[in-house]
């Protein structure tokens, strides 16, 4: 009996050896070359063009091909999760993503949560209305409804300016040149290139001449990890030296 029982514990174990071992050569069977290749986590917010917005269900514009030019340096392969803007700086810190690249601003107190690379692209926060709006310049937005998208730096910088009580904000910049183009606010105060987009495609806005504020987009990536951080800057350096990034700027908004 005793006999019995430790064969059969023994084979138990040679089982789950079995299946272990076996485990492990269906992953090994199944990773060609290019599955192996370490992953480099992207999260943005796909509702920023021409940065980040999807053709179909794949996410492209300037953020996605620099991240795809720099995994590419680095024989890592580029995947891009999206999500609200305000999770993006969260993701990082939680290590659900290995870098934010979504039209993001340096700013002082995101320095304190996050490593930003070298700058790859200058931002300036504008101000839209519509056509027909008695708004003329930044002091006439006192008292105004202004709206904003959640936790960028054109909300960050006009609850400073105008109050919290006169910006209502929307998880999209969308959203707010909806409510814009409703009547329900006065003005959006979001990043130019976006802002470009939407008067174009939205009748009856315009933009204000006057910026609102200039601003540097940099890749945000996790404090802890530096190593992956000289990686990633080291790369877009070269890219930004060799001309690859201002092809890739000029491809989506200079060639216009
Ligand atoms: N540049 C702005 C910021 O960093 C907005 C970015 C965005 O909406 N994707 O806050």
């Amino acid at each position: 009996m005793k006999k019995l029982l430790s064969v059969l514990l023994a084979c138990v174990l040679v089982l789950g050896l079995a299946a272990c071992g076996n485990d492990k050569q269906q992953n090994a069977g199944n990773n060609n070359q290019q599955e192996e290749q370490p992953v480099l986590r992207m999260a943005t917010n796909a509702e920023f063009p021409p940065y980040e917005y999807y053709e179909g269900d794949k996410i492209v514009g300037i953020d996605a091909e620099v991240a795809a030019a720099i995994a590419e340096k680095l024989g890592m392969k580029l995947e891009i999760e999206d999500m609200a803007f305000e999770s993006t700086l969260m993701a990082l810190s939680t290590g659900q993503t290995d870098m934010v690249m979504a039209g993001m601003t340096v700013t002082e107190e995101r320095k304190e949560n996050a490593n930003f690379s070298t700058p790859y692209a200058e931002g300036h926060q504008v101000v839209i209305v519509k056509e027909d709006s008695e708004i003329e310049t930044l002091d006439d937005l006192q008292g105004k409804k202004i709206g904003v998208q959640t936790n960028t730096t054109g909300d960050i910088y006009s609850t400073d300016d105008f109050g919290d009580e006169a910006v209502e904000r929307y998880n999209k910049g969308a959203d707010a040149v909806i409510a814009l183009s409703q009547g329900l606010i006065d003005a959006v105060i979001i990043d130019l290139e976006p802002a470009k987009v939407f008067v174009a495609t939205n009748d009856g806005l315009k933009l204000l001449e006057t910026e609102y504020a200039t601003e540097e987009y940099a890749i945000a990536l996790n404090k802890e990890n530096t190593e992956l951080f000289e990686k990633v800057d080291g790369a877009l350096q070269e890219l930004i030296a060799d001309g690859t990034v201002q092809e890739i700027v000029d491809r989506y908004i200079n060639a216009e």
